[in-house]
């Protein structure tokens, strides 16, 4: 068993003034009401293009973020290598909507990878397809809606911009994870990535693909990519993460009178994923896998499955992966049990990770307990900071 109790561990980069503002941001963001107001005052201060940075850069932004750019995030990927963490640097602006933007997203990722050649702190590289392409252009893909020209056009270049990036991590050494998003792009999403699994994925785990495990229909299509993988002669690589977007999911299947592509409950997403966990580390070696989750018993269980079959913590497919700013007893823990841990670092101007910013606030306000737990383990902290001064 591994215990994600030691808050001296957990923190020991955190300096008492940096606790003291994780505690005064999570007693925030605890109250749901606040959050859903700040959320529509943000949006809005966003799209009028108010003046936020003063507010925020110092305060959410420091909190969930490394910077505003790659320089900027160099203090944090150091702190991270001192307690064996590997980052995921993590170009996290969202909304964009032209070529324009699209290629300047291309072109940081690229960046990034660039940057791992010389910079071992830097574990995975990672895109999300909002990032590189027009997320109504994804939408209608998915649909039985054909294409015009020009779209077809479109979506080649889409291809080509994930194609560059996966060419260039493979050139690299370096892997790269693909974030999943809304079920209405995701069919598009998935078509890309199996095909660039494909591609790449030949000699060495280089695509992760991102299966969100509260879909009911995740745990039957990681078998049957794994089977596909297979009979294809490719090696599949999977990041397991439960899904950011079950609110959103949820009401438009309502509105749009469909069922729910989301599991009823929680406890049925927590058993899928699970499950997913459990089926990846069966077949390890030839799947890879990124655990990432901010859930203590399944990272508990995690370990278990890997103890039970045998695997050291250290295994080079299995990693554990966290968010920036949440959930720092799991991740130092298990550095320092020796588990292969990253760490995503999420960076770009304040205004387009402003979206990122948001999810994160609501998450923290949905997620029953989450905040509860962490909120109680940074208080934890400073009060053994306090004895500890008090004593000594
Ligand atoms: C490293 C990393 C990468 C990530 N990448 C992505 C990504 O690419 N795409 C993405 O969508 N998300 C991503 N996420 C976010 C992730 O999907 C979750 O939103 C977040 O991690 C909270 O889930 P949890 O596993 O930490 O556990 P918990 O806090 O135990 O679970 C909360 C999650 O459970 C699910 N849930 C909660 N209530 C219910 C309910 N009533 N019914 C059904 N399900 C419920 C939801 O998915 C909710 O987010 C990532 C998270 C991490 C740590």
């Amino acid at each position: 068993m591994i215990s994600f109790d030691d808050t001296r561990i957990a923190f020991a980069d955190k300096t008492t003034a940096e606790l003291k503002k994780a505690r005064w941001l999570f007693v925030l963001v605890k109250n749901p009401g606040l959050v859903k107001v700040g959320s529509v005052l943000l949006n809005v201060a966003n799209k009028i293009r108010f003046p936020l940075r003063w507010m925020l850069k110092s305060t959410v932004f420091k909190h969930f973020c490394g910077g505003e750019t790659i320089e900027e995030c160099k203090t944090t990927l150091d702190k991270f290598s001192d307690s064996g963490i590997k980052a995921v640097l993590d170009y996290a602006a969202e909304g964009a909507e032209s070529e324009k933007d699209f290629d300047e997203a291309r072109d940081r990722i690229l960046a990034t990878i660039e940057l791992s050649r010389t910079n071992s702190n830097i574990g995975f590289a990672v895109f999300k397809f909002t990032g590189i392409a027009r997320f109504a252009l994804l939408e209608k893909y998915g649909t039985d809606e054909t294409l015009s020209q020009k779209e077809l056009d479109e979506y080649e270049r889409i291809k080509k911009r994930a194609d560059d990036i996966c060419a260039a991590a493979r050139d690299a050494g370096i892997p790269v994870m693909i974030d999943a998003e809304e079920t209405w792009i995701q069919d598009a999403v998935d078509e890309i990535v199996e095909n660039l699994m494909e591609k790449y994925n030949k000699e060495s785990h280089v695509v992760y693909h991102t299966l969100q495990m509260y879909r009911i229909d995740k745990l039957y299509y990681l078998k049957k990519i794994t089977e596909h993988a297979r009979i294809k002669g490719y090696m599949p690589a999977f990041k397991l993460v439960r899904g950011a977007y079950m609110e959103k999911e949820r009401e438009r299947a309502q509105k749009m009178s469909y069922a729910s592509p989301i599991h009823p409950d929680k406890n049925a997403t927590d058993g899928a994923f699970n499950d997913a966990v459990r089926y990846c580390l069966e077949n390890i070696g030839n799947i890879a896998l990124c655990v990432g989750t901010h859930n203590e018993i399944s990272c508990q269980l995690a370990v278990e499955y890997m103890e039970e079959k045998g695997l050291k913590p250290a295994h080079d497919k299995i990693y554990f992966s966290q968010l920036m700013g949440m959930s720092d007893h799991i991740t130092y823990n298990l550095a320092k049990a020796d588990y292969n841990v990253s760490k995503y670092l999420p960076y770009g101007p304040i205004r387009l990770v402003m979206p990122y910013l948001i999810r994160r606030a609501e998450e923290n306000t949905s997620v029953a307990g989450q905040t509860g737990r962490e909120l109680y383990l940074i208080k934890k902290e400073l009060r053994r900071r306090k004895d500890e001064k008090i004593i000594g």
